[in-house]
């Protein structure tokens, strides 16, 4: 019962020197890295583990603008574009297929938020549709239940999380990236208080530029450097079910369950069960920045104690040596247990639904640690005290579909080119300076 990921060839040697290092080959690492390759530049992509090992191929693969926060909107437009464009670019199957998605609901105060939603994301030019009762009804064909109503977004779709990023690895190293798999970043040379070089398991490489991509390990990564990033993980299960007949083109989220066609013609299923917050010495450490959301979301969430406080990312680790193997190397892929006992039940709420859908099954299921800032926006952006670095992490659970941009953001900003949309939103500036944060404005 694995999770399926397509393999990216490494390359044999770590360069000596390169003009941006990437850290961490998720979604967002390579892309940063293809758009670097595009523009003639060096790269040299470091991957600890294997790319999309972690988040990037955990996750639903949706690629929405519905729902997302407003100050996501325009790096968010700007990664449909790429989504659309890139597999003719790169001459490979991401996996995208812009199939829309359907948001059903029982709760007529859920359909009024989805409806504020639609009115503000109109003044970007985005423009999705409410539904009433029978066109509801309509659009979730074969379902027994019976909705207020529901919204639309033709626009939106989905990509498979196992293809997209090694897709885009291998089209980074076609413009000349070199890519180096089961390669730690141990720490960053700060020479002359800047970037110099990165120090890493095979050795040391020169540079001048780095963007950590680095996913739920960057504020452990940034904190050794005496950085602050406020961040925490969430852990999340989903699972893949047996092929089984299509009720639906694109993804489906009900108020029970949340159901993705697969292109091997079964569902990835995640159940609304809760959230699992482990108590951890970084959500103690943040605890009050995240107080506000967690507050609101706090019937979604189940906290409790586990191996997080002790290993990965959220633990402690203190001062680190660079010379000597650490947790990097320790835990090439965060893979935790998934939470098998939600299956069950998920299977009996979408076959109630779905009578035609008797005899469906689970045939993998997995887990993934979310990595979440305080108010779910990314922190895409330069460090002040640390000329050379960029920090490209923190997506808060919506980081796949806006991936490709926030890549191309984070290479502009390293690159010191002209940012594609306006990088103030991602600051990491607002989570740190002391000003109020900001609630989410996802949902
Ligand atoms: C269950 C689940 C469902 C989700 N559903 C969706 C969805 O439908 N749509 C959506 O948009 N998003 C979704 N997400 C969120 C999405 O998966 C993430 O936001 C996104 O993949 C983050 O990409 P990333 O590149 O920032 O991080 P990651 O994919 O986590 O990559 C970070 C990489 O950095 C590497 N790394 C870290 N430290 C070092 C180091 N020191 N040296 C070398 N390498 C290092 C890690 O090994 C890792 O491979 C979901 C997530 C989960 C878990």
């Amino acid at each position: 019962m694995t999770r399926l990921l397509d393999t990216v060839e490494s390359d044999p040697g770590l360069p000596q020197e390169a003009d941006v290092v990437v850290i961490g080959a998720g979604i967002v690492g390579v892309a940063a890295a293809h758009a670097i390759a595009a523009r003639g530049h060096s790269v040299a992509l470091l991957e600890k583990g294997v790319v999309a090992g972690e988040q990037s191929s955990r996750n639903w693969g949706w690629c929405r603008l519905m729902n997302r926060d407003e100050r996501e909107i325009p790096l968010m437009q700007h990664s449909i574009e790429l989504w659309n464009r890139l597999p003719a670019e790169i001459g490979a199957d991401m996996g995208y297929r812009r199939n829309g998605l359907v948001y059903v609901t029982r709760d007529p105060k859920q359909l009024a938020q989805w409806e504020a939603w639609i009115d503000m994301a109109r003044r970007h030019q985005a423009h999705m549709r409410v539904v009433g009762p029978e066109e509801a009804k309509r659009l979730t064909p074969g379902n027994a239940q019976d909705w207020v109503g529901g919204v639309v977004s033709p626009g939106d779709g989905r990509a498979e999380p196992a293809m997209a990023a090694p897709a885009l690895a291998r089209a980074a190293r076609a413009r000349g990236a070199t890519l180096h798999q089961g390669c730690a970043v141990r720490g960053l040379d700060t020479t002359g208080g800047r970037i110099a070089g990165v120090f890493t398991e095979k050795g040391y490489l020169r540079t001048g530029a780095v963007i950590l991509a680095g996913g739920a390990w960057s504020s452990m990564f940034l904190r050794r450097h005496g950085i602050d990033l406020p961040q925490c993980s969430v852990h999340s299960t989903v699972f893949a079910t047996t092929p089984a007949q299509q009720v639906t083109p694109g993804g489906l989220n009900t108020p029970d369950f949340i159901l993705t066609p697969l292109l091997d013609g079964g569902y990835l299923v995640a159940a609304k069960a809760r959230g699992r917050l482990e108590l951890t010495p970084a959500g103690i450490r943040y605890a009050a920045k995240f107080w506000p959301t967690l507050a609101r979301s706090w019937k979604m969430l189940d906290l409790r104690l586990g191996r997080s406080f002790l290993e990965g990312p959220d633990a402690l680790h203190g001062a680190w040596s660079f010379g000597k193997p650490t947790v990097f190397e320790r835990i090439r892929v965060l893979d935790p247990k998934p939470n098998t006992a939600i299956v069950e039940p998920a299977l009996r709420e979408i076959v109630a639904a779905y009578p035609e859908l008797a005899g469906i099954r689970m045939a993998r299921a997995w887990a993934g640690w979310i990595d979440s800032t305080p108010d779910a926006v990314p922190v895409i952006s330069p460090v002040g005290s640390l000329p050379g670095l960029t920090i490209a992490t923190g997506f808060s659970g919506h980081g796949f579909g806006i991936g490709p941009g926030a890549g191309r953001l984070a290479a502009d900003l390293a690159l010191g080119d002209a940012p594609v949309v306006d990088p103030t939103p991602f600051e990491l500036a607002r989570l740190v300076d002391g000003r109020p944060i900001r609630r989410p404005g996802a949902f």
